[in-house]
C-alpha cells in the first residue's frame, strides 16, 4: 500500500486505517518536537501532493474488503489539509463507505481558509493542535511558514467550531519551559474556552523528536496543567491500548515494521502491540532489519526506540 498504512491501534481512535496525503515531509510547521523528522518543504500552498485518483483507488480496493476498523484517519508524515484533494476523498468515503468514521489529525494552521473548513465538514472527528497563543512561543516551538500568523490560526479554529458539527479534540503538546509557563497557560486556557472543543488533550514527548534537546514534560506537571484547565474538558493522552484481534494486517511483517517506524519511532513493545506479534517473534525481525542496515535503535528515557536508519543528518529521525 502506497498511501494507506496500518491499521494501527491509535491513542484516540481505536483501530484506525491511516491515509497519508503528503510525502515526507511537507508541512506548514517545523515543530521542534516533531516525531517524523524535520520539515523539508515548509509551505502553506495547497495542491495534490500525491495523486488523488491513486489514493481513491487504493482506498476503494481496501475498504471493499469490509475491514474491521473504527476510523479512517488522515494523518501521517506531514500536514494532510495541505492536499487540495482532501475534501474529495472524505466525500468519497462518506458516499461509498458510510459505516466508517473519519478523523483528520491536523496541525490546525489552515482553517482560516474557508475552503479547508469546507473540505473537512463531513469528517466525524477533527484533532487540531494548538501549542501556543503568544507569537514568540509559536515561532520558537512550531517554527511556522513565514506567512502564518498565530492570531489568524486561532480565528480559523474559532470559525471552524461554528461550522463543524462533529467532535473537535484539541491537542496541546507541551515542551518544558516553552509553553508551560504561567502566562502561556493562561492564554491557552482562554483561547481553548473560545474554541470550545469537546476535549482538550494534553500531550508531551514519548518518542525521539526532531531535536534531541527537547525533553518531555513530567507526568506531575501535566497533571497540574490538567487541573488548571478545569472546568474545561481536559485529559492527558495515555498510551495506545493493546488490541489482540486485528484481522487486516499486511502479511509482510518486515515491511509493516518499516512502514510503522518510518512514521513514528517505536519501542519493541509499541511494535508488538501494533503488529499483534509476540516480542520474541518481533525481535527476530528487528535483528534482521538492524543487520540489514534498514533501522537503528536509539536510547531514550522510555526505553529503546527503533527508527529508520539515519541518512547522515543531525535529525534524530
Ligand atoms: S508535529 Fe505535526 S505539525 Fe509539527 S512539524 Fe511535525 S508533522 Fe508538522
Amino acid at each position: 500500500m502506497k498511501y494507506l498504512f496500518g491499521p494501527v491501534p491509535s491513542r484516540r481512535l481505536g483501530i484506525s486505517l491511516g491515509v497519508d496525503l503528503v510525502p515526507h515531509k511537507v508541512c506548514s510547521l517545523n515543530c521542534i518536537y516533531c516525531e517524523v523528522g524535520r520539515t523539508t518543504n515548509l509551505t502553506i500552498e495547497r495542491k495534490e501532493y500525491v495523486p488523488i485518483d491513486e489514493v481513491l483507488e487504493e482506498l476503494n480496493d481496501y475498504l471493499a474488503q469490509k475491514p474491521d476498523l473504527d476510523f479512517v484517519t488522515f494523518s501521517g508524515q506531514g500536514e494532510p489539509t495541505l492536499n487540495s484533494g482532501l475534501g474529495k476523498i472524505i466525500n468519497f468515503i462518506k458516499d461509498n463507505y458510510p459505516q466508517y468514521q473519519i478523523a483528520v489529525i491536523t496541525n490546525g494552521t489552515l482553517f482560516w481558509d474557508s475552503q479547508v473548513r469546507e473540505d473537512v465538514l463531513r469528517a466525524d472527528v477533527l484533532l487540531p493542535s494548538l501549542d501556543a497563543v503568544s507569537k514568540m512561543t509559536f515561532l520558537k516551538l512550531n517554527r511556522p511558514d513565514k506567512e502564518l500568523k498565530i492570531d489568524q490560526i486561532i480565528q480559523g479554529l474559532i470559525e471552524l467550531r461554528k461550522e463543524f458539527t462533529g467532535k473537535i479534540y484539541l491537542e496541546i503538546f507541551f515542551v518544558p519551559q516553552m509553553n508551560d509557563t504561567e502566562s502561556e497557560l493562561a492564554k491557552l486556557k482562554e483561547i481553548a474556552g473560545k474554541i470550545k472543543p469537546e476535549l482538550i488533550q494534553l500531550n508531551t514527548l514519548d518518542r525521539p523528536g526532531t531535536e534531541s534537546r527537547v525533553k518531555p514534560l513530567s507526568r506531575k506537571r501535566l497533571e497540574e496543567i490538567a487541573e488548571f484547565f478545569k472546568p474545561l474538558p481536559v485529559e492527558i493522552i495515555s498510551k495506545p491500548e493493546t488490541r489482540k484481534q486485528i484481522n487486516s494486517f499486511n502479511q509482510d511483517i518486515s515491511e509493516q515494521i518499516l512502514e510503522t517506524v518510518s512514521r513514528r519511532p517505536s519501542t519493541d513493545k509499541d511494535l508488538s502491540d501494533i503488529l499483534n506479534l509476540h516480542l520474541n517473534e518481533l525481535n527476530k525481525y528487528l535483528s534482521e532489519l538492524i543487520a540489514d542496515g534498514k533501522i537503528e535503535a536509539v536510547k531514550q528515557k522510555r526505553g529503546l526506540f527503533f527508527k529508520i536508519r539515519d541518512q547522515g543528518n543531525n535529525s534524530t529521525n
